[in-house]
């Protein structure tokens, strides 16, 4: 195989600006200059994954205009191969962030170019998922085109799907997941009332609509591995960090994961990488800019047991 790792998903500029408080209805403040940082859950996980050494493409869209280059140009910077990225039919997807003194963040997102990946585009790119030993692949695109991609997986390869931002997936895409990356609120999303209360209650119940494996993640917790084979629930702990700011932190873990489990790396060992790569990305600012290479990663000896 040629890449380690495919991601499909979304590319969004993430146009960042400080205010003292938000602006009500009708109402203008000004704000600080304006930062532009490339992100997207697609484009996060394919920088993640590069940046740990990972031969890793990108399938995604933007659209051809400057924000488009700048995603490209950090992809292609990062070591991802973006042939696969698809230019034009909407304006690159954008995040309109403030951020005010406190740190809580209003986020408006255009969703542009990536509401144009379509199923005729996961399709045409048959030679990509033919040359990828897993693909992963986030909502931030449209739902149908998700479903393609599970029904486009070639035999042998294997899906990584991180329901974010949560929406209801038909049975044959969660039957596909191997496995399905959940954080509490996705978790909870996904269970409704029936979530239980414990973390292992929802890995249990997650596992029971359909996926092969689940794993929940459980911020400074570390993650709850739950192998459908198995029956099995481990609990991964994560290393220790200093959490300057967690941005980006699942989409670091879900990328190191999916690369890991792409290298034959049995789940549990593969999570416990992960946590470690999450682990690393909380102790820097932004998303992108936050992804550790492979020697930034801190030693599993530093990991407590559990
Ligand atoms: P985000 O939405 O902030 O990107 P998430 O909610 O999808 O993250 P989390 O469960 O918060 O996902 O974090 C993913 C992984 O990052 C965790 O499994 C853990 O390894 C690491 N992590 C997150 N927060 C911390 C922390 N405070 N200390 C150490 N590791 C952390």
């Amino acid at each position: 195989d040629r890449y380690d790792l495919l991601v499909v998903g979304s590319a969004n500029a993430d146009l960042v600006v400080g205010v003292e408080r938000r602006p009500a209805a009708g109402e203008t403040v000004l704000g600080s200059d304006l930062a532009v940082h490339p992100g997207g859950k697609g484009g996060n996980q394919a920088v993640a994954a590069a940046r740990l050494g990972a031969r890793t493409a990108l399938l995604a869209r933007v659209g051809d205009d400057a924000h488009g280059r700048l995603l490209l140009e950090s992809q292609r910077a990062a070591g991802v191969e973006t042939a696969g990225v698809l230019v034009g039919g909407a304006p690159t997807g954008v995040a309109l962030i403030t951020v005010d003194p406190s740190g809580d963040n209003s986020i408006v997102v255009s969703p542009g170019a990536n509401a144009r990946l379509s199923p005729e585009d996961i399709r045409a790119a048959g030679a990509l998922f033919g040359a990828a030993r897993v693909v992963s692949v986030q909502l931030e695109i449209p739902l149908e085109t998700v479903a393609e991609v599970a029904g486009a997986m070639s035999p042998g390869s294997r899906l990584v799907l991180n329901p974010s931002p949560p929406a209801p997936l038909p049975g044959h895409v969660l039957g596909a997941c191997d496995p399905l990356v959940v954080n509490e609120h996705e978790a909870r999303y996904m269970l409704g009332e029936s979530a239980g209360s414990t973390p292992r209650e929802w890995a249990r119940a997650l596992l029971a609509l359909g996926p092969r494996s689940v794993v929940v993640t459980l911020g400074a917790a570390g993650a709850l591995v739950a192998d459908g084979r198995t029956g099995d629930v481990v609990p991964v702990p994560s290393p220790k960090a200093e959490a300057v700011d967690t941005t980006g932190a699942g989409d670091a873990f879900t990328a190191a994961l999916a690369w890991r489990l792409g290298l034959g790396e049995e789940l549990t060992m593969a999570a416990a990488f992960a946590v470690r790569v999450g682990a690393a990305a909380v102790t820097r600012r932004g998303a992108q800019e936050s992804f550790p290479t492979a020697d930034e990663v801190p030693a599993a000896a530093e990991v407590a047991a559990p």
